[in-house]
């Protein structure tokens, strides 16, 4: 059994990323301190323990990634979470943006596609520490209408269009964060649904992620 361990030392190289981060231009404090409390050397497997907190992103289980901590950071401080809402991630990946969320005291509900990685989230190390955070196995593009709506979508992979299914299961007044393929980059985008239904975009820098793809796999 792999034991966890938060020590002064992990403590310090968090605190000191978080320093980076701010340096990269990331200024919601709330973010920073979600991110401040959460060990991401626990979503890595142990050969990474001493750089798990270097600004990076690094290879988890079936060829997919942790995001690299900069993209967390901007992509929840786009989100702009309250506490309570309702928000809906793809891509569960490490489970990392996820407890980040969880952490900000949103309810979370959390998609991934590949079987393996989903399975792995039955051990998830902090179930107990956030009973607002729920796993499921599913294909993003199809959402989750049975929990529709929410407040807030975030995508962690590149998605090749805005789903149109995820419009659909956002409150008006609610956001999506989403990186959208362009040549070789993917777009930032964040989009608001309207009163009216009707969406407004804004678009940001660009970041690198891997596919999203449709349909489940395992
Ligand atoms: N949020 C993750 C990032 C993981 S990388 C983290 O914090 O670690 C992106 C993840 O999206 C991968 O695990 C990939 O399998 C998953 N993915 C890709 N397409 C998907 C889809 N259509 N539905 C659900 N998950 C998808």
């Amino acid at each position: 059994m792999r034991k966890f361990e938060d020590t002064y030392r992990h403590k310090g190289l968090r605190k000191k990323l978080m320093d980076t981060l701010r340096e990269k231009g990331i200024t919601d404090e709330r973010v920073l301190e979600a991110m401040n409390n959460i060990p991401r050397h626990f979503f890595l497997d142990t050969a990474f323990d001493n750089i798990a907190y270097e600004d990076k992103a690094f290879p988890i289980a079936e060829n997919q990634t942790i995001s690299q901590p900069y993209t967390v950071a901007y992509q929840t401080q786009l989100l702009q979470v309250k506490p309570q809402e309702k928000v809906l991630e793809i891509g569960t990946g490490s489970t990392y943006q996820a407890t980040v969320l969880a952490e900000m005291g949103a309810k979370v509900f959390t998609i991934e596609r590949q079987k393996k990685l989903f399975e792995k989230t039955k051990n998830y190390i902090f179930k107990s520490k956030y009973p607002n955070l729920k796993f499921f196995y599913g294909d993003g593009f199809e959402g989750l209408p049975t929990f529709a709506p929410f407040d807030k979508v975030i995508i962690t992979a590149a998605a090749p269009f805005i789903p149109p299914k995820l419009i659909d299961q956002l409150k008006p007044g609610g956001k999506m964060v989403v990186p959208v393929d362009e040549d070789h980059h993917q777009r930032m985008l964040r989009i608001t649904k309207n009163a009216d239904g009707s969406t407004s975009e804004e678009a940001f820098q660009n970041f690198s992620f891997v596919p999203m793809l449709s349909g489940k796999n395992g």
